[in-house]
């Protein structure tokens, strides 16, 4: 039998970075706030302690920290014509779960997407002519102009360091020349390259390309964010990606903002608390607050005036087709909206193998490298090209967990004495430069429900359809061969490349950048939500995270998902609030 709580201001469901950005601004405003979260509670002294935080077959190999499969899990297949089977163990993404969400086990490389990246289709179509048909790219319906001041606070709250290529229309040495105008520079220096980073550079250069500090959440310094929460000096411990930092040294909800909430008498966390549906008035016109299950098993109905999914792609568009908002997404006609647009990214490499200098790679930060954005977007000339899009090419120097990491030239067996004898002697001499391509949307590519498969509450799994797209194949061929050129200026013994070829496969990692299924617009017919992330169905439910993408960026996603968070709850405050109802009339 499902219990009713007290109404709350606003709920909000998970409580990643976008959930913490959201109750944290709706606080200040003087609401008050309840966060659901599936997860257990996680802080930086019980969670990530150094002595422990840094156990790799802990936290990656048994994933320590991400969503268990056998919690929740989704089914795959490449195409339509296929049957989708349930992703029994994570693999090629690894979704965040409890209090910090993916926040906590993030790299920190933290991008702007590019002016051009907002405006897909009109830009492209304004400079190349009509897209092709089954290509469903669409504009944001938001600018990077609107979004800027939102980029620059997020990059503030985090501490970002980087140096900024184009600040008031002025360019500057040694940053992106393609990044948008920005109105300030980034709040720290850029982080200290290693061997890697200066081989890469120098390489870059040599080819007329433009190498930029990537910018990170892994400080160059200490650093006081304007919440007044304190963030200590990076120590390139290189267990960044994948596990908690127990120095404060990574940007993370828990590094930035939770403190300063957990304080404020209106505001209140759940854990161990899954949403199952979002309720509805009964003309389904507006949300009356959502229902979830706790630990217990028991079922729990808390009303709310205002509903936030802060849940993540994957979960948010679960959550409204599971409740019924919105219209499901048709591959065959083209029509609805719900599920549609799903995209990932298209990663390659080339792996740089050194004779006589070390590269260690153990020296290293989740968002340390060098980058080149002379590729990515539409920062070059595509005409007779035959795609869209691009990427960023970059060496990082991001790890060498000693489970994962043990590259081999190609003629070298793949197991007995001559591999040992080569991982040894390769170890400390390799580096990689990595491609990360964007991923345009296509008809084909959806969320749906699966007809087949359940959870342990009866719910149907999500089920995902993807595959990589012609765009995407000729997008890698293009910029791979670059990455293998600079590679090769680096001066190693011995360059092995790392193409992407065939379907995509679900079980290697690739990234956890899943894009898509609640996608912003300017019109109901090809959007689920407005500019400001408001259902256009129910004024009362904002959908938030990188579901918004209409398509996905060469860029990480979350300097772009953080702009975004900040930007729709200034909207519910300064408009919503005053004038509760469509924020946008079709
Ligand atoms: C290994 C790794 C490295 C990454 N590196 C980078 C990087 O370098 N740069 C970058 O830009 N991005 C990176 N990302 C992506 C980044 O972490 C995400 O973009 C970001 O965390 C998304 O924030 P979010 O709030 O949308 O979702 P999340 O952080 O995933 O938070 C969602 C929360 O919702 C909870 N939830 C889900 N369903 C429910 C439900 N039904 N009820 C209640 N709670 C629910 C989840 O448990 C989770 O805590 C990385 C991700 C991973 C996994
Ligand atoms: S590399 Fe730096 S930011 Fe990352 S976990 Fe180690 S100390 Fe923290």
């Amino acid at each position: 039998m499902t219990k009713q709580l007290p109404r709350v201001d606003v709920v909000l469901v998970g409580f990643g970075w976008t959930g913490a950005i959201f109750a944290e601004k709706l606080t200040a405003a003087g609401l008050d706030v309840l966060a659901l979260e599936r997860g257990p509670w996680r802080d930086t002294p019980s969670d990530f302690a150094t002595t422990f935080a840094q156990d790799e077959l802990r936290y990656y190999w048994r994933h320590g920290m991400f969503q268990e499969a056998s919690q929740d899990t989704l089914t795959f297949r490449n195409n339509s014509a296929q049957t989708a089977l349930p992703m029994r163990r994570w693999g090629s993404f690894l979704p965040g779960n409890g209090v910090g969400g993916a926040g906590v086990h993030w790299n920190g490389q933290t991008y702007r997407f590019l002016p051009s990246d907002f405006v897909a289709r009109s830009h492209n179509e304004e400079r190349y002519g009509p897209l092709p048909a089954d290509m469903t790219v669409q504009d944001y319906g938001v600018t990077y102009e609107e979004l800027e001041p939102h980029f620059d606070y997020f990059e503030k709250i985090c501490g970002i360091c980087g140096q900024a290529g184009n600040v008031d229309g002025e360019t500057i040495e040694g940053g992106n020349p393609f990044e948008g105008m920005r109105s300030d520079q980034y709040p720290n220096p850029p982080m200290r390259m290693t061997f890697s980073q200066d081989r890469f550079a120098a390489s870059a250069r040599a080819l007329g390309l433009n190498p930029f500090p990537v910018p990170s959440a892994n400080m160059s310094r200490a650093y006081v964010n304007p919440l007044g929460m304190q963030l200590a000096p990076c120590t390139y411990c290189g267990f960044c990606e994948k596990h908690g930092c127990g120095n404060y040294s990574k940007a993370s909800p828990q590094t930035t903002i939770i403190p300063v909430l957990m304080q404020r008498p209106n505001f209140g966390l759940r854990t161990n608390s899954e949403v199952l549906s979002v309720e509805k008035t009964p003309d389904g016109k507006h949300a009356t607050g959502v229902t979830y299950v706790d630990t217990s098993g028991e079922v729990w109905f808390q009303p709310a005036d205002i509903v936030i999914l802060c849940a993540y792609p994957l979960q948010n568009t679960r959550l409204l087709l599971l409740s019924e908002i919105g219209t499901p997404y048709d591959p065959r006609t083209g029509e609805g909206v719900v599920g549609k647009n799903y995209c990932y990214q298209v990663m390659s490499s080339a792996t740089v193998f050194f004779e006589d200098e070390y590269t260690n790679g153990f020296v290293g930060a989740g968002a340390l490298g060098m980058v080149v954005d002379d590729y990515n977007g539409d920062n070059f000339d595509h005409s007779g090209l035959g795609f869209i899009g691009g990427g960023y090419i970059a060496c990082g120097t991001t790890n060498a967990r000693p489970i994962e990491s043990h590259p081999v030239p190609e003629d070298v067996p793949r197991w007995g004495s001559a591999w040992k004898r080569a991982v040894r002697e390769n170890f400390l001499k390799t580096t990689s430069v990595g491609v990360h391509g964007s991923s345009m949307a296509h008809r084909s590519n959806h969320l749906d429900l699966d007809p087949t498969y359940k959870d342990v509450w009866g719910r149907p799994l999500l089920r995902m359809t993807y595959d990589f797209t012609l765009n995407d194949r000729r997008l890698t061929e293009h910029l791979t061969p670059v990455a293998e050129e600079i590679a090769h200026g680096m001066g190693g013994a011995h360059v092995k490349v790392n193409a992407r070829r065939g379907s995509y496969d679900s079980e290697p990692y690739q990234t956890t950048h899943n894009t898509g299924g609640t996608i912003m617009g300017t019109d109901p017919a090809s959007s689920v939500v407005n500019r400001y992330g408001q259902s256009w169905d129910l004024p009362n439910l904002f959908v938030t995270g990188a579901g918004l993408f209409p398509q996905n960026a060469g860029y990480n996603p979350t300097g772009t998902v953080g702009a975004l968070a900040y930007w729709s709850v200034d909207a519910i405050i300064n408009r919503y609030l005053p004038d509760p109802g469509p924020l946008v009339r079709p």
